[in-house]
């Protein structure tokens, strides 16, 4: 079945399909960490469905909270229609939001994906504003519709204009740290006050705290705090987009509150859904200047996905996921550094929480511009192949395809973490070999 299933669907399926080109595997089942293929092997999953499963696959509270649904005869489809699962989810949210927004926010159903939720956000603000112009970041990913694609890294539109986002190790301005935050921060200020180079007041700013796809780059405190400030100055509403730094993922529940910021508009999906799919983007009520119909969408109102997802939250919540997520993450952290200091290919070892990216480069070959060696996709691609042979799924991220990412459930046990360090190890052994 696994040869036949993979033979078919990469006739059928169009060759731009990414995660199936590098994990050939067939999944059958699967629960928590583990995953089984239909050749019966078993992988430790830290993909986690791109950074959606913060309970791993099945976890028994969310499909207790799905056949809960199921059984109780309610209806599955409702638009966008009020519905007590959907009050339930929409209290429990609230309850998570960081204050003073969780005082009195409103949300909009978008959906069923976190594209949608930015693509609702960026409409939002320009709405609410009046103006056009968006402030978005190098390296950032946001989505593949036109508007969040736009907004993402490599843009055409002439409204988005590209910041640099602050990096301690390939740092625009080849100085790390709090001085290359400085210099970011500044060069935003500088933009945005500069009566004739600069650009007009934008509609918004929108921003990810740590980016993901972008290869794992946690924003520096500080500099989020100087982004809040210079935003909130200015009158231009800041957008932080937490689909996949969301629900305890980065060690705090939600990725803002490790620098204090409050955005006025958070982007929200994948974890939040409980593994099916569901957007939302929540926001000061000031904010709300839609008409009725102004933003619509058949598949807002998905009963099983809020189901899931509110159970999720409380779970998170009710458990201190987040803080067990800073602890394990430090410490994974901690090791994956080791290899640093012992292999060269390592460039960088960086995250928040259990969002964690290992950068390979090649210490032979000198960046002239940054001063630290490029990226290497290819031994990155190995070290993923050779992952996968010892039953350890991992993904690519960063600009070059250079960073090996690990997003693993936050209910990864010590034991499991452990396993996981073990394989990546040995893989990255067999890699350099
Ligand atoms: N924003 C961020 C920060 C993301 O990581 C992603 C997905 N990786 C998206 C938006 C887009 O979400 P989706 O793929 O569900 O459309």
């Amino acid at each position: 079945a696994h040869e036949g299933i993979l033979r078919r669907q990469s006739l059928r399926e169009s060759a731009a399909r990414t995660y199936a080109r590098s994990l050939p595997i067939v999944p059958v089942r699967a629960r928590g960490l583990t995953i089984e293929g239909a050749d019966g092997r078993r992988y430790l999953d830290c993909l986690s469905g791109a950074g959606t499963l913060a309970l791993g696959h099945n976890h028994p509270v969310v499909l207790e909270a799905i056949k809960k649904v199921l059984a109780s005869g309610a209806p599955l489809h409702v638009l966008d229609l009020a519905t007590p699962v959907k009050d339930a989810f929409t209290t429990e949210l609230f309850a998570t939001l960081p204050r003073p927004l969780a005082d009195d926010a409103r949300i909009q159903f978008c959906g069923p994906a976190g594209t949608d939720a930015v693509e609702a956000a960026l409409k939002l603000v320009r709405t609410a504003t009046g103006r056009t112009g968006l402030l978005a970041f190098t390296g950032a990913y946001h989505g593949m519709t036109a508007g969040a694609l736009d907004a993402s890294g490599g843009a055409a539109d002439v409204r988005v204009t590209r910041l640099p986002f602050p990096q301690n190790y390939r740092c625009p301005f080849g100085v790390g740290g709090e001085r290359g935050a400085e210099l970011a921060a500044r060069w935003t200020e500088n933009l945005l006050d500069d009566p004739k180079g600069g650009v007009p007041t934008p509609a918004g700013m929108i921003l990810e705290p740590v980016q993901g796809e972008g290869g794992v780059i946690p924003a520096p405190d500080g500099w989020l705090r100087r982004m809040r400030e210079l935003t909130a100055a200015r009158s231009i509403p800041l957008i932080a987009d937490e689909v996949q730094t969301g629900v305890g993922r980065t060690g705090a529940f939600w990725a803002v509150e490790h620098s204090g910021i409050v955005p006025d508009v958070m982007v929200l999906s994948k974890a939040i859904g409980g593994s099916l799919p569901l957007a939302v983007i929540v926001y000061r009520a000031d904010l709300d200047v839609w008409r009725p119909g102004a933003h619509a969408g058949t598949f807002r109102g998905n009963q099983l996905a809020m189901a899931a997802g509110a159970a999720t939250l409380a779970f998170v919540r009710e458990n201190r996921l987040a803080d067990r997520a800073a602890t394990l993450g430090a410490r994974m952290l901690g090791r994956l550094q080791g290899l640093a200091a012992t292999h060269r290919c390592v460039g960088d070892v960086r995250g928040r929480g259990l969002m964690i990216g290992v950068e390979l480069v090649r210490p032979d070959m000198g960046d002239p511009q940054a001063d630290v060696p490029p990226a290497d996709p290819v031994l990155a691609a190995a070290v993923q192949r050779e992952c996968l042979r010892r039953g350890l799924i991992v993904e690519l991220g960063g600009r070059h395809s250079g960073v090996v990412r690990l997003l693993p459930p936050l209910t990864l046990t010590d034991e499991q973490a452990e396993a996981v360090l073990d394989r990546f190890a040995d893989s990255l052994e067999a890699a350099v070999r």
